[in-house]
């Protein structure tokens, strides 16, 4: 077999939930031109739409579908609309900083509905299909809150952890039905989520002198290994948290140089 094959999707129809901008249209764009028939799904329907149009006028097969993860109609709408998904890329996320005393309430349920419940009952929708046909991929964006802690960001932490946690308890349910089930977790990938925060040049020198790999990472950094959890060549991979954030949740780099 062309060791190629373990990494293409011709034949898989795919959904990606958060589809738009940032990772989830690098992830979509990938998938596409690895073979997948994908649907692009978020609330910006036209962005949808020209990024539909360019996958198709290379010869992709790709659709714009409205999703708003945040309502129960429309996601229940869009799980049915997009079809025999056999691969779910929940990137769909947002992000309020504040100190952990000054959320409120709204806000709270805002970032929880969108990053958790909301992925939630998508999954659950889409899942149904994928436990039916006997097959089929799921990728949860996680962030390194899924993993360790930072500040400033106690709710969205909250949601990526328990999204590390609901890839474990569904790779142990779903195993049984050939569903693999994985979590990316990012760095510091910069996009319109953190574009303001990484404008600070002490932000980007801390990260100079502290992460291996000395740079933001870019959404293309994600997308090859959400391809790879997408095809065969993962099928024996699941309930994994798997970082791709150039070293920094497990290194730590200082300016010390030894003496020669
Ligand atoms: P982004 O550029 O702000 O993109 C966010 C995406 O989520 C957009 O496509 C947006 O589409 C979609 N979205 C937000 N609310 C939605 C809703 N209610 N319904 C449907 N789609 C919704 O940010 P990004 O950095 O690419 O983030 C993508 C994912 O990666 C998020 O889950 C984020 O937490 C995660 N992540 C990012 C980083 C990073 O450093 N950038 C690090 C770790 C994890 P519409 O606005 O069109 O709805």
């Amino acid at each position: 077999m062309d060791a190629m094959n373990w990494f293409r999707l011709d034949g898989r129809r795919a959904l990606v939930a958060g589809a738009s901008r940032g990772i989830g249209l690098a992830i979509a764009e990938a998938l596409a031109r690895a073979g997948a028939e994908t649907v692009l799904a978020s609330r910006n329907l036209a962005a949808l739409e020209e990024a539909a149009a360019r996958l198709r006028s290379e010869g992709c097969r790709a659709e714009a579908l409205e999703l708003d993860v945040a309502s129960r109609e429309s996601r229940l709408r869009a799980a049915e609309a997009a079809g025999e998904a056999d691969i779910l890329l929940n990137v769909a996320g947002i992000n309020i900083r504040k100190p952990m005393t000054d959320y409120a309430p709204e806000e709270y349920a805002r970032i929880v509905e969108t990053n958790l419940t909301g992925l939630f009952e998508l999954t659950q929708a889409v899942g149904r299909g994928m436990i039916a046909r006997g097959r089929g991929k799921v990728v949860f964006i996680g962030s390194l809150t899924s993993v360790l802690g930072l500040p400033y960001a106690s709710v969205y932490g909250t949601t990526k952890a328990a999204l590390a946690g609901l890839t474990r308890m569904l790779a142990a349910e779903w195993g049984r039905h050939n569903i693999q089930v994985n979590c990316i977790a990012p760095g510091f990938i910069l996009t319109d989520l953190n574009r303001q925060m990484w404008q600070a040049p002490e932000m980007r020198e801390w990260l100079k002198g502290t992460q291996p790999i000395a740079r933001m990472g870019a959404p293309e950094d994600i997308a090859p290994l959400a391809v790879f959890l997408c095809g065969s060549g993962s099928d024996y991979i699941t309930g994994q948290v798997i970082a791709v954030d150039g070293g920094f949740s497990t290194t730590s780099v200082w300016p010390f140089e030894p003496a020669r």
